[in-house]
């Protein structure tokens, strides 16, 4: 290094250098890429002729060569069988294990030294050390014998701390990363099982134990929801009410439980008679709506025809038969749907009146 004149010189030129390389070393983001921009810097920029980088491996306890260029790599190539230096062995392993630099000016006379690719006499060698964290060492070696003075182990010193401030901030976002990832891993969990439980709920919200058709609230939320598509296209919507006929003498005679299979089994009969795009809902006690968009009253009529007689003809228990009374009305532009089911009321009581077990339907178009 001839740049080096005089001892002032040479101390603000290597500083200026070391500067440089501080610099340079921000863009850097992961510890392999470290350890080869390193060893270049200190070949290419500092002016060494040769330097190893070692990364401690924790488990295996020992030094892993991971960047070399210089007398052991000189084509700067990706080391294919990376030496490893057990802790304690060699001046690595020493330093790795004082975590105390080394500077060997005759390693001739030395017996603790490792011998990679070509002996050499002299070797600096310094741990990256962070706190008391090891990360691994910093090693040049030269073949000429007092190659390395006191000035270099102290550049070598303070470009290991930089190495190894630089390998914690790089521990550490890689932390905050994998914490990042289960956190949001864990988030999404949550948000899956919460969907699942809103799901649940929702659907517990809407179903009518009973019968596990939709209850009341749910059927409100259909007709709501048809009555609006049934306004915007201009379609057709009928509703039908059904109720069971004298259902309290069920209830006098074959005992509560029994009233329920009932109206459990009425329900069933309504849901397996239904298109998919019908709702049959319990709208109350005996009572049941259907929900049946795209149907002008006539068709909705034969519908209610066709359950009146599966009810009829159903026995329950064996022996027991019911007959349900029906009331329909269609859906006219303008109109609200209390409006509507109102009039599908009032054909209900008609059909009551007029003796049960049978369909009635509004009376004016
Ligand atoms: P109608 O032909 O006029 O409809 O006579 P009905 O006896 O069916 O009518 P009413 O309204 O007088 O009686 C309905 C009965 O239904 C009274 C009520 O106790 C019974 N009921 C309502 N909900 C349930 C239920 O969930 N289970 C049982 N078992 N009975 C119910
Ligand atoms: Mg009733
Ligand atoms: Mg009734």
């Amino acid at each position: 290094m001839d740049v080096f004149v005089d001892s002032k010189t040479k101390v603000l030129l290597r500083a200026n250098l070391v500067n440089e390389f501080a610099i340079k070393m921000v863009s850097v983001i992961n510890a392999k890429e470290l350890a080869w921009f390193v060893a270049r810097e200190i070949v290419g920029s500092l002016g060494y002729e040769d330097c190893v980088i070692y990364y401690l491996n924790e488990e295996a306890n020992c030094l892993v060569q991971t960047a070399a260029i210089g007398v052991k790599n000189p084509s700067d190539q990706e080391i294919l069988n990376p030496l490893t230096i057990e802790i304690g062995v060699g001046v690595t392993g020493h330093v790795a294990l004082t975590k105390k630099s080394m500077l060997v000016s005759d390693l001739s006379v030395h017996d603790n030294y490792v011998t990679d690719v070509e002996p050499a006499l002299s070797e600096l060698c310094v741990p990256i050390i962070f706190g008391d964290r090891l990360y691994g060492v910093l090693d040049s070696e030269c073949k000429t014998a007092g190659a390395y003075g006191e000035e270099d182990r102290k550049i070598f010193e303070t470009v290991a701390r930089m190495i190894a401030a630089k390998l914690a901030l790089i521990e550490q976002t890689e932390l905050v990363k994998q914490y990042t990832a289960e956190l949001e891993a864990k988030v999404e969990e949550r948000t899956r099982e919460l969907k699942v439980a809103n799901d649940k709920l929702e659907y517990l919200a809407s179903i009518d134990p009973l019968t596990e058709l939709v209850n009341r609230r749910r059927l409100d939320e259909v007709l709501a929801q048809e009555f609006e598509r049934t306004s915007r296209y201009q379609g057709e919507l009928s509703l039908i009410l059904l109720d069971i006929d004298h259902f309290k003498t069920v209830n006098d005679t074959r005992g509560h439980q029994a009233g329920d299979e009932v109206i459990a089994g009425v329900g069933r009969i309504a849901k397996v008679m239904s298109r998919i795009s019908d709702t049959p809902g319990r709208w109350g006690g005996e009572e049941f709506l259907i929900v049946v968009p795209q149907t002008n009253r006539d068709s909705a009529v034969a519908f209610a025809e066709k359950l009146r007689q599966a009810i009829e003809n159903e026995k329950f228990f064996g022996d027991l038969r019911v007959s349900a009374s029906f009331g329909v009305a269609s859906f006219r532009p303008g109109e609200t749907i209390p409006a509507v089911l109102q009039r599908a009321d009032e054909a209900l009581y008609r059909a009551k009146r007029l003796g049960r077990n049978r369909v009635e339907t509004e009376t004016t178009a």
